[in-house]
This record gives structure tokens, sequence and C-alpha cells, in this order.
């Protein structure tokens, strides 16, 4: 980054010092990884110089020969990792991809039925402040208040009460499987159509880690750079282009999903497409395509096993009592802490974690009851179970002596170590 400290060196030194950060701390919120260098240099390449509104072959600017090939490979890559029929690579991120969909599926007022935010669900799943909750009706369900699994005979009664027209599967704190076939059972009974927003887990799918939406939804939503590992972004992939409720809500439209599902991104939504992202998202799809990505993810919920089975010795509160992806939950109720305290407690000896509701919480969400955290950045590091569980004994001394300050200079010397002989960049075939 030679240009770049010679020409502006305060930012210069911000990214050398978040650099540190990520060098020397441990990565625990579930949402974040680390990129390869590939696709870093992908994404700090020339590419974000050009316009390219439109698709490839259909664009309203000049000079988009390589650009086409470009959004043709990330294409043509995401179908055949997700054995989809279309893909369209261009949205910025997830929540505008999510936007998309409802853009294209929806009008304005239509019922939408999704998991609860503040029971694992996302912003964009019907959240009253978000576009989802203003624009849209927004009916929501839970998690069952005894065992805090998805209960899917409740979520059918609110589908037949409420009728949604789209119903909205996935989650960014579910700590289990979820069961799409249950979802598409459901929103065949109401006519819904059925959006799985895989944002959290798509490299666990990819990696047979965890069942797949593709035979069940009409519409999948992935970001690009959490599990999958890529730049910021996000994929809307369709299983079929035929819709099977086209006829019920667009009778009169002769576009079919995959062509409203483009219009809705452009010229619905965006202007020109980042081609930078575009290219580092094929770059990951390669990278996600390759034999060790599997061995990725199966080390992934490996290592979240071994961490929930070392919390839950320690005697911590985890939702659902463990955890079948790559995230726990943790009730702080019974340890006299916050979500809060802890997240700052963990921050001063180098662990990151996030303050996060749990299901039913009598606490506020920036101050709530639990904690989130994940493997899925660690296991990109080299991290295996037996250091997966020395993190979760180190993690429960500090939780436990939240007053100790001897503790917590030992666990945090303890976890320099630890990162000094799991560097960044980390490959599977060292
Ligand atoms: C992260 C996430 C999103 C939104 O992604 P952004 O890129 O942060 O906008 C959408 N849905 C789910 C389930 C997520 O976890």
């Amino acid at each position: 980054m030679s240009k770049l400290k010679e020409s502006d060196s305060e930012i210069y030194e911000l990214i050398q010092a978040e650099k540190h950060r990520q060098q020397e701390g441990l990565e625990m919120i579930p949402s974040e990884n680390f990129t390869s260098p590939a696709v870093l240099e992908a994404l700090g390449s020339v590419l974000t110089n050009k316009y390219s509104e439109g698709y490839p072959g259909a664009r309203y600017y000049g000079g988009n020969e390589f650009i086409d090939q470009v959004e043709n490979l990330a294409r043509e890559r995401a179908k055949a990792l997700f054995q989809v029929a279309h893909a369209n690579v261009q949205p910025y991120s997830g929540s505008p991809a999510n936007l998309a969909i409802y853009f294209a599926l929806l009008n304005p007022g239509d019922k939408v039925l999704g998991q609860s935010l503040t029971m694992g669900g996302h912003l964009t799943h019907g959240y009253k402040l978000n576009f989802s909750g203003k624009f849209y009706q927004a009916a929501t369900y839970g998690v069952d208040s005894k065992t805090h699994l998805l209960n899917y005979e409740e979520i059918r009664k609110i589908a037949l009460a409420e009728k949604p027209k789209m119903l909205i599967c996935g989650a960014s704190a579910y700590p289990r499987i979820i069961d799409f076939q249950k979802f598409r059972e459901i929103a065949d009974e109401v006519n819904a159509y059925l959006l799985a927003d895989i944002s959290h887990i798509t490299g666990l799918i990819i990696a047979g880690e965890h069942p797949s939406p593709v035979p069940y939804a009409d519409i999948v939503m992935t970001t690009t750079h959490k599990t999958l590992r890529g730049p910021r972004g996000a994929i809307i992939l369709l299983p079929k282009v035929e819709d099977r409720f086209h006829d019920l809500y667009h009778p009169t439209s002769k576009r079919n999903l995959a062509e409203l599902i483009d219009a809705a991104i452009i010229p619905g939504l965006q202007g020109g497409p980042h081609n930078h992202q575009t290219a580092a998202i094929a770059v990951a799809l390669k990278e996600a395509d390759a034999p060790e990505f599997k061995i990725y993810g199966r080390q992934i919920v490996l290592n979240a096993k071994a961490l929930s089975e070392t919390l839950s010795a320690q005697g911590l509160d985890l939702i659902t009592g463990g955890t079948d992806n790559h995230l726990l939950l943790i009730d702080l109720t019974n340890l006299g802490l916050s979500g809060k305290q802890a997240e700052t407690l963990l921050d001063s000896v180098g662990i990151t974690v996030n303050k996060n509701l749990i299901p039913f919480d009598r606490r506020k969400p920036l101050d709530p009851s639990g904690i989130r955290l994940g493997t899925p950045a660690l296991t990109t590091r080299g991290f295996k179970t037996d250091a997966m569980r020395e993190i979760g004994l180190l993690i429960a001394r500090v939780l436990k002596n939240p007053n100790d300050s001897a503790t917590h200079i030992e666990v945090k010397e303890r976890v320099r170590s630890l990162t000094k002989t799991h560097p960044l960049f980390y490959k599977s075939s060292n």
C-alpha cells in the first residue's frame, strides 16, 4: 500500500490499525470472516472505474466487453454452485437484495411473514423501523417459548391467520437447522412466495453441513461476505425461472420471475453495478467450489460444537442447549452480566463477540441479556477443535471473573499467543 501511504497517511494508518486489530484478536462475530488475498486483489482492481448499467449483452454504456465476461462468470459460477436456474449477482449487499425481492414480487402494503428481529430474524424480514415494516404489512413468528426452537405448527397457524403474500425463512441468530421443506408446505397452504434468506449459512449449505433451500424456495438470497467468505455483496438465486404463483400474483405481467427480479435491481433500485465487487464474488465462488471449502464448512460446525460443549460444561446457558451450525447464542442472566458488559469484557482481552437479544428477552436491544458468537472467521485462520475448547475456557474464565484484572491480563496474553500461531490468510492446504 505504498501509494496510499504516500498520498493519504491518515487513511493508511487507520487501515494498518484495523489490520492489526484483526490479526491480534479472536474474531468471533458469526457474520464476519476473512477473505482470501485473491478476493481482496479483485476488490481493489480497476474494475471499480467502469459503468455498466444493465446486464451482460444489454448495457447502457460502451466498453463493457470484459465486464460482461466478469459478470457472466460470476452468474454461471453461482448457478452451478447452488444448482439454480438464475442468479443475479448485482445487489450491493444483503439488505438491498431483500428490498429488490420485495420490490419485484409485492406491492406496497402487501403482507409478509418473517422471523421476528427479537427472536433471531433480520431487520429486513419485517422490522417496524425497516423498509420491510414501513412499506409492507409485516407479521412475525418467533421461536417456541420453552425450547427456543422454530415451532412449525405455530408458524403454520400464524400463516393461516395472516395469509402473507411472501413467507420469509432464514435468520441472523438461530443456532439450529432450519427445515425449509416445512416452510414450503406452509407457504403452499397459503399460496405465498417462499423466500429463503441463507445469508448466515450459505457456506455451510455449500459444504453440505446444512440442508439447502433450493428444492423448496421460490427465491433464495445470500450475502457473499459471511460464511461464503467473499467480499461484501449479495446474490439473488432462483431455483426455477417459472413462477408457481405467477398467474395468481402477476396475472397481467408477461415477465417471469427472473425478469421481475432483474428489473427490480435495475432500473428498479440500483444504477451501475459494482464490477470490482462482482469480480471478487466470482473469485469467492470459485474458492467455494473447491474441495477444501467442504472441509472448511465441516470444520466451522465441528468448532462450534466443541465451543458449545466447553461453554455448557462451564455452566454457561446456551440457547437451545447447543448448536447445529456456526453460531451460539448465550443467555448471561445466570452470571449476573448483561450482553453489553460481556461484550466489553471480552473485547478487553481481545475476543470480539456481539451482544444480542435472546428469545423473550426482558432487556433492551442496546443492552440485551445475551451474546452471539461464532466460528467462521477463526476457522478460516486454521483454528481446530482443541483450540476452540481452550478459547471456550478462556471466555468462561473472563465472564465468571468480571472484576479480576489479573485473570484478564493472563487471558489476554494467551489470546495474543493463539493469534500468533494462527496467522491470517491461513490456507487449509498448508
Ligand atoms: C446479514 C444479513 C442480511 C443483510 O446483509 P447486509 O449485507 O448487512 O445488508 C440479510 N439477511 C440476513 C438473514 C442476514 O443475516
